[in-house]
């Protein structure tokens, strides 16, 4: 197809927000202070940006699926006012050893499981093969493998802890400080 564009599929928290643990009010949701600047550099070059989140604390009853809603829409909103966007927002209410009965399933969703990826390729028309994922955990990178896009690991929340403990068979594609360098990398290695 030729009407499909490339994704920069982002992981959330650790990655364009500080990691404290289950964020479960929006005090406690803190932007990277780079965060809308990278998304911005994704957008200039032509890249949709689409969120990739495991909200376990959904799982585990802690806040509802109302607050990611919540939280969505707030990131949304400084991502306009800062002259970004966010093309897409997906996110998995699952665990295997959930609270709330209803969200204990083995999904499809929960990464390194590649299916929101998946769903966000089929409904936004994403070129995979363009694409890129960017999270601070070994788990963002496998889904970038799954489905055939680059990965980059970002150093910030637990991913300078993750980059210290290599997994056997899962290489990234590049390891950088944060997401603005993410977007730097990204700039100076185009997909031809
Ligand atoms: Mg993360
Ligand atoms: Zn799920």
């Amino acid at each position: 197809m030729t009407d499909t564009r490339p994704a920069v599929f982002l992981d959330r928290d650790g990655t364009i927000n500080l990691d404290a643990g289950y964020i479960d009010r929006l005090e406690r949701f803190e932007l990277y202070p780079f965060a809308i600047d990278a998304m911005r550099i994704f957008k200039q070059a032509g890249y949709l940006v689409v969120i990739l989140t495991n909200q376990a604390g959904v799982a585990h009853g802690m806040y509802g699926e109302d607050f990611v809603a919540t939280i969505a829409a707030h990131l949304a909103d400084r991502a306009t006012r800062g002259g970004a966007q966010i093309d897409g927002h997906y996110y998995c209410p699952h665990s295997p050893d959930a609270a709330v009965p209803k969200y204990r399933v083995e999904c499809e969703c929960r990464k390194p499981k590649p299916g929101m990826a998946r769903r966000a390729a089929e409904e936004l028309g994403i070129d995979l093969g363009r694409s890129v994922v960017i999270g601070d955990r070994w788990r963002d990178i496998a889904v970038a493998r799954a489905v055939g896009c680059r990965g980059i690991l970002v150093k910030t929340g637990y991913g300078a802890t993750e980059a210290l403990r290599p997994q056997p068979g899962l290489s990234a594609d590049a390891v950088c400080d944060d997401l603005i360098g993410a977007a730097v990398w990204l700039l100076d290695h185009p997909v031809p």
